[in-house]
């Protein structure tokens, strides 16, 4: 889809998503006709409780799933006007996921699992390793934990790898799942710290998803998801003061300055 006004597209839009999965003889409802539209650089987090349909929304927002009904957007592309090759690099290119589950690679490095994306992006070897080593810096990943394997780093630093290897492609959209269900508080607090720096210095869309609104101090805003629907909003209870956002989008964007976003 091609917009001839000024205005850049959302991040992310979802309209009028149905989705529903086989259950016995029925079938069970999982989003029940959802819109959700994320602009660049904004930072949303949908709360409700376990069932009731967040990580099925990841995956639609993720081109994972396709909905029985409405559209899915993707930085203006109507994503099911897509070949599921061309669904394939465009999550692949636009799109950074972070589930809940560490789907790190046991066998491989922090830095590996970043060049891997770069391997099957095509970049050269060299580049990938510079990319992996200045977003795992961003992360907070010195040089001696870059080299370590997946179960030689604690919980909250193999989701600071997730998030640097879901940032490695410059992504339109951010999609987390649950990020802190494992950390405990402070490892948790700045995890969402680090999500909402991400979210301003590469101007991702990014969604959140999680059953714990106890840890959303830095998101734009809160959606609450109750059997397959979106039914209210909110903005979080101690939003940090826009500076201090600011401050630490630009502390980001200093400390992968050359690789990072243009924008
Ligand atoms: P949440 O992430 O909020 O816990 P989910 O999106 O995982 O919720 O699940 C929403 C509903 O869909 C639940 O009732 C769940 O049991 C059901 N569900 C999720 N995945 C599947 C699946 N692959 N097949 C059938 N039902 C599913
Ligand atoms: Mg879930």
């Amino acid at each position: 889809m091609t917009s001839t006004n000024a205005t850049p597209p959302a991040a992310l839009a979802l309209t009028d998503v149905t989705l529903t999965y086989p259950d016995g003889d029925t079938r069970l409802t999982a989003l029940d006709h959802v819109s959700l539209t994320v602009a660049p650089a904004e930072f949303t987090a949908v709360v409700g409780p376990s069932g009731s349909g967040k990580s099925t929304l990841l995956a639609v927002a993720a081109t994972l799933l396709t909905p029985d009904g409405g559209t899915v957007e993707i930085a203006g592309q109507d994503t099911a006007a897509l070949t599921r090759a061309e669904r394939t690099r465009l999550r692949r290119d636009r799109i950074g996921i972070v589930f809940q589950q560490a789907n790190l690679i046991a066998s491989l490095t922090a830095a590996e699992q970043l060049e891997v994306v770069g391997h099957l992006r095509g970049d050269r070897p060299g580049a990938a390793r510079e990319r992996a080593r200045t977003l795992l810096a961003a992360v907070g990943l010195d040089n001696a934990k870059q080299r370590r394997r997946p179960h030689q780093l604690s919980g909250g630093e193999r989701q600071r790898v997730n998030i640097a290897r879901a940032l490695y492609a410059e992504p339109a959209v951010l999609l987390v799942d649950e990020p802190t269900s494992a950390l405990d508080h402070e490892r948790g607090a700045q995890v969402l710290a680090l999500l909402a720096a991400v979210t301003g210095a590469h101007r991702t869309g990014t969604v959140l998803v999680t059953h714990d609104a106890a840890l959303l101090a830095g998101v734009d805003r809160i959606l609450t998801m109750a059997d397959g629907r979106l039914t209210g909003s909110g903005l979080p209870d101690q939003r940090p003061p826009r500076t201090s956002r600011r401050a630490s989008a630009a502390a980001w964007a200093d400390a992968t300055s050359g690789t990072a976003s243009t924008a």
